[in-house]
């Protein structure tokens, strides 16, 4: 019997509500091109909209989606509009969405294997997929010394790499003491900012990154690299680190890997290779040039949640010797024994990653590889690169424009030649228009478009719009 007094949802009305919720995602879905893709709202005023205390009794389904429509929706950017071009894509699918429910239905929280067992094995056995659908070293396999993880995002990733690495270069000796203020990090002048940043939460000091200098495809410079260190190693400092980036936020640039690996090795230095969003191309054979040298890596990761149409967030992380690792991030409390983790048998992924609780991520991605198949997943991938080169063609053939850095998958750096000030108006004018949204960098001192092709559901079509959009925008005002 139901309590009479329950507030709870019972499962015929969440059946009912699941249902219209459905139905409401669908229907937005249908109808975002419509929506201006960059929120046209102002600061505070979406809470200007919202009552200043909670409710004290519990309103109706059907007002909270109302509410859904008429405060939240002006505030959302439509990450999800094939008209979205900015920052780096976090595409999402059907499938990916339906995995992610499931997840919330199953409310699973995996710490342990033996918290859901489901939860793990299904989660090293996809990212035990992930390998020859990527074409990544089979050192990476959950059947060596090594293995995968799924973490929220590439910045947590890094951040585990980094401490594994500060680990190994102390035989463990920070995790009991902490740094003494010998260790450095080496990343270039393009790396992401969460590099940095995990530098200050590993309590190893932002100075001790050092950014080495790029070239003029902005990819790190191995020369620069080895003078770095040489200079470091001889001021007794102890370089422990190395990032790498495959495609680089501002200008999707590649570093050399294999130079920089051969450097590594000479230096028992970790290498980590950052690929948030373009270790997706490597799911096409032409584009995995741009792993070349990642079998010498220490450690992998890449954002399924920015191009492989898995919903936000789902991060694979790859570690080629699972046991530095484990042993920097593992504390077992009593409360946790059980006789499945005493008995060595099974993967406790809570020792792979900073927190303890975990989502079921991989359903979501199992979702979206099973729906899409391998062949799926290319087709997409392709369409969105030659929808780019596409885009980079007509730029090159348009006197006016120049391209700011080489486009070699479906991120396009381009400005017109007539200066920062033109760029910026040219730049604000299109997002203003609802039409198309993107975003700018600096490349060589000079403010840059960027044009990232990325959106699940962007089709040629779009991109032919956006390209007229820029013409008409730089018609009359420009030259
Ligand atoms: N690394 C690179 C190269 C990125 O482009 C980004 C974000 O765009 C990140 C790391 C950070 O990603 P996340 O939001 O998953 O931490």
């Amino acid at each position: 019997m139901p309590d009479p007094k329950s507030f709870h949802l019972p499962p015929e009305e969440f059946r009912r509500r699941g249902h219209a919720l459905i139905d409401w995602i669908a229907d937005y879905q249908a109808r975002i091109e419509s929506l201006p893709v960059l929120s046209r709202v102002r600061p505070g005023e979406i809470r200007a909209k919202l009552p200043p205390a909670a409710p004290l009794q519990g309103e109706s389904f059907d007002q909270i989606l109302a509410d859904v429509e008429r405060i939240i929706l002006p505030g959302i950017t439509h990450w999800q509009s094939p008209n979205f071009f900015a920052y780096f894509p976090a595409n999402a699918s059907g499938p990916a969405i339906l995995g992610d429910l499931l997840s919330s239905g199953l409310g699973v929280q995996g710490m342990l294997w033996s918290t859901s067992p489901a939860c793990t094995e299904l989660e090293t056995h996809v990212l035990d997929w992930l390998v020859p659908m990527l074409g990544l070293p089979e050192k990476f396999l959950s059947t060596g010394p090594g293995g995968g993880v799924i973490q929220d995002t590439a910045s947590s990733a890094s951040l585990c790499a980094l401490l594994a690495a500060r680990e190994r270069a102390t035989h463990f000796a920070s995790n009991r003491k902490g740094c003494d203020g010998r260790l450095v990090a080496y990343c270039s002048a393009q790396t992401h900012s969460s590099i940095e940043k995990a530098m200050k939460i590993a309590g190893m000091g932002s100075d001790s990154l050092r950014h080495i200098a790029v070239d003029e495809n902005f990819a790190m410079r191995p020369d620069a690299l080895q003078r770095q260190i040489a200079l470091d190693v001889e001021a007794r400092l102890v370089p422990c680190f190395v990032c790498a980036t495959a495609g680089t936020t501002s200008s999707n640039a590649f570093d050399p890997i294999r130079e920089i690996a051969r450097i590594c090795g000479e230096h028992k230095t970790w290498l980590h290779v950052d690929a948030a969003m373009s270790g997706t191309a490597a799911l096409c054979s032409e584009f995995r040039f741009i792993h070349d040298g990642l079998d010498l890596a220490d450690s992998y990761t890449f954002n399924p949640h920015k191009w492989m149409f898995t919903n936000f967030d789902c991060n694979c992380f790859y570690v080629a010797d699972r046991k530095h690792l484990i042993q920097t991030l593992s504390i077992l409390p009593e409360y946790l024994r059980n006789q499945a983790t005493e008995s060595g048998a099974v993967i406790d992924y809570r020792d792979w990653h900073i927190q303890l609780g975990r989502r079921f991520r991989a359903l979501k991605l199992w979702f979206v590889i099973r729906h899409y198949g391998v062949q799926g997943l290319q087709y997409h991938i392709r369409e969105h690169v030659r929808f780019a080169q596409q885009f980079a063609g007509w730029v090159a053939s348009d006197a006016r424009f120049e391209l700011a850095a080489p486009a070699k998958l479906n991120l396009v750096c381009f400005r017109l030649r007539s200066g920062d000030e033109k760029n910026q108006i040219l730049m604000d004018r299109l997002n203003a228009s609802g039409d198309l949204f993107l975003t700018h960098t600096k490349l060589d001192g000079k403010l840059t478009l960027r044009f990232c092709v990325g959106q699940t559901n962007t089709q040629a079509r779009h991109v032919e719009r956006a390209w007229a959009r820029i013409q008409r925008e730089t018609a009359d005002g420009e030259s």
